[in-house]
């Protein structure tokens, strides 16, 4: 049975104060908090087998050795990969973006090709792209969104691929909207016309069973920190043949079979991408990540954010002055745990500030998405709740009690 309160627990952080009240956490979109055994696997690295990976012959080395490489067979298996070659640890996410940029693009994409993206993408997931189509005097296409800007528009996507974008990437959860692309179908149409597929996994990998190999996708972005580990540890899957063929970007030790004075020749997969000395911390905390929520099952963690999301979807309802965007509560299944959402009359910073105030931290801004929030908001801004798996119903009332005290701050009527 998931029990939220007992996992709530597991996480030291949720039982301080804020401002003298329960402490609720509700930005895990931005990163998420973590649990006890993840910061003990790190402080366990550092005090008893802190040494540098794959080159020392003695005991501690072999043991962080052997964590790190547990660590990514995890992930492997975490997300369907064939094997650790295919699992190239990252920064995070944006560094996983900008290198496929950065490499497979470099290599693939020349003067008057396209690349397509969506309107609803993240800056991670548009940056490189722009920076990549100027360098090589290519076109950058958007798919459009459609429905009261909640879904991509899949005729508007099918008709920017008859242009025969080289690249499509897009993300599988928007975290803005909440909502959740049909990679599998995208995968399918964009392969049919020969494109590339990168699929941003940063806010789906964390909250759902993603299989790289059931979507078919041949590069998938993601970060640790959104998955209950530290920050500075993400990863590319690249598929085996794609990577193979790929020319590394940064040179140095380790990502080298040999080195003389006029050249040097490749590591194997995926040593090649993972120039200098790794963030071994990081892996061996993004292992004990994968393990929590191994434990608990990704069906779990999705059916509880759903069943969080309907909740305060239906309690926000009972709220004129609050809209929500994103696809409707009757299309739970196309929706993450994400929700941005406004009060009407009120700016967002104002908005998280009370929040602040009464104990909730939530995120207002751009999100990152400035393409998709400008077309939204006059604003230019929106208040986002994030859940995960330490939320519970109590934290949505905590929301909607929050959300009177700004419209009695703010002299807001319904
Ligand atoms: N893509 C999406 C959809 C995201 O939500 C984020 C983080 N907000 C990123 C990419 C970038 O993640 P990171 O900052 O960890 O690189």
């Amino acid at each position: 049975m998931f029990d939220a309160e007992r996992i709530r627990r597991d996480f030291p952080i949720l039982s301080t104060a804020s401002h003298g009240k329960r402490f609720v956490y509700l930005d895990s979109a931005a990163t998420s908090q973590k649990p006890k055994s993840v910061i003990d696997a790190i402080v366990d690295y550092y005090n008893t087998y802190n040494a540098n990976i794959n080159r020392g012959v003695y005991e501690i080395s072999e043991r962080a050795t052997d964590a790190f490489i547990a660590s990514k067979e995890k992930l492997a298996k975490f997300i369907g990969a064939h094997g650790i070659e295919e699992t190239i640890y990252v920064r995070n996410a944006t560094e996983a973006l900008n290198l496929v940029a950065l490499s497979w693009g470099e290599r693939n994409i020349k003067s008057g090709d396209h690349i397509l993206i969506t309107e609803m993408e993240h800056h991670s997931n548009i940056v490189p792209w722009q920076m990549l189509a100027k360098r090589k005097g290519a076109v950058l296409d958007y798919v459009k969104l459609t429905h009261g800007m909640a879904y991509l528009d899949m005729e508007d996507l099918e008709a920017k691929l008859e242009k025969s974008p080289k690249l499509v990437s897009v993300t599988h959860v928007s975290n803005v909207l909440g909502t959740v692309n049909d990679v599998k179908r995208i995968t399918k149409l964009a392969h049919e016309c020969g494109a590339t597929v990168l699929i941003d996994g940063a806010q789906s990998v964390p909250h759902m069973r993603v299989d790289v190999a059931a979507i078919g996708c041949d590069f998938m972005a993601l970060s640790g920190h959104k998955m209950l580990a530290p920050t500075g540890i993400g990863a590319l899957y690249g598929r085996r043949e794609l990577l193979e063929a790929m020319e590394p970007v940064l040179g140095g030790g380790d990502m080298i079979r040999s080195v003389s004075m006029h050249g040097a020749t490749w590591n194997d997969l995926p040593w090649k991408f993972e120039a200098g000395t790794s963030n071994i911390e990081g892996a061996i905390g993004l292992g004990a990540a994968l393990d929590y929520l191994d434990g608990i099952g990704m069906d779990s963690v999705r059916e509880h954010e759903q069943e969080l999301t309907r909740y305060a979807m239906d309690r926000f309802s009972e709220i004129n002055a609050v809209s929500v965007f994103g696809p409707p509560a009757s299309d739970i299944e196309n929706r993450s745990g994400v929700m941005a959402f406004a009060i009407k009359g009120v700016h967002p910073h104002d908005v998280a500030t009370i929040f602040d105030r009464e104990g909730i931290a939530i995120r207002a801004g751009h999100h990152c998405a400035m393409p998709l929030v400008t077309q939204l908001v006059t604003e230019k801004a929106l208040s986002r709740m994030s859940f995960y798996i330490y939320n519970t119903k109590e934290d949505v009332d905590r929301v909607v009690d929050a959300v009177g005290v700004v419209k009695r701050i703010m002299r807001i009527k319904d």
